[in-house]
């Protein structure tokens, strides 16, 4: 299971894995990322992923 966001593997889901992302709510990005928001998942960009897992945007997931 490597290259799980990006390739023939993304190139397979609808629109690509793009779409508006929940955090950023910037549209056309991919959001193939998944984390937990209010014990719900949802799917975000790569980089909001990257934000929360440095510790930013909290905020904004927990009013998901
Ligand atoms: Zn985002």
């Amino acid at each position: 299971m490597s290259k799980a966001h990006r390739g023939a593997g993304v190139r397979e889901l609808p629109k690509s894995g793009r779409g508006e992302c929940p955090v950023c709510k910037r549209t056309g990005v991919k959001t193939l990322y998944e984390i937990e928001a209010n014990s719900k998942k949802v799917k975000i960009c790569k980089i909001c992923k990257a934000s929360i897992a440095n510790g930013k945007l909290k905020e904004q997931v927990a009013a998901l």
